[in-house]
């Protein structure tokens, strides 16, 4: 099954945010620096996107600029999509946080929790047709969205060129490679192909 996705950027502060579409059904990855739904939503609108049509809210990991938003896009009716890996570094991200930086913090409940086995299909029931994998390498709860098409979400894993001889980061971009990656869209900087 071949599935046609558009992939636009709505970030802002250096960091990128990707929004996936299959359709009207969406899927916003990296959530936001905290306080900032203002230019969020802004961005959203701007690019066409009503909040109202993404289906789920993903981080590639909880540290402030890529979750900052989620508790604020579920108050919204986004739901957050959590793998199982991720969820004891969801309290820890309040203790990187200054109070005046306007965090709401992620409340454990209400999350949709899933393993790695179910992305496929839980993603499938949105209509993106891809799968999550996890991804270490930066932190623990790293984890990458990969589309069937080769495009591949990786949040803050970092390039191997500059990742030295870090064997889990080498190993994480050798899954990804395995599985069909071909185009790296990062947090942070340019769109590159892979290998690179
Ligand atoms: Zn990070």
């Amino acid at each position: 099954m071949s599935v046609a996705h558009t992939i636009i950027n709505v970030g802002y502060r250096s960091t990128n945010y990707w929004v996936i579409s299959a359709g009207k059904s969406r899927l916003l990855v990296d959530i936001g620096w905290p306080g900032t739904m203002g230019t969020m939503s802004a961005n959203l609108e701007r690019m066409g996107v009503p909040l109202s049509e993404i289906r789920y809210a993903l981080a590639t990991h909880y540290h402030i600029d890529h979750a900052g938003l989620a508790q604020e896009f579920k108050n919204a009716g986004v739901p957050l999509l959590v793998l199982e890996s991720q969820t004891q570094a969801i309290p820890l991200m309040k203790n990187h946080i200054k109070p005046q930086d306007g965090y709401v913090e992620i409340a454990l409940d209400g999350n949709t929790t899933i393993t790695f086995a179910q992305s496929r299909s839980v993603l499938a029931e949105r209509g993106i047709a891809g799968e999550i994998l996890q991804t270490r390498g930066h932190s623990d709860d790293s984890v990458s969205l990969l589309l069937d098409d080769g495009s591949v979400f990786t949040g803050d894993l970092p390039p191997l060129s500059i990742a030295g001889d870090d064997s889990m980061v080498a190993a994480s971009w050798r899954l990804l490679r395995e599985r069909g990656a071909t185009r790296v869209y990062p947090a942070h900087g340019p769109v590159r192909t892979l290998p690179d």
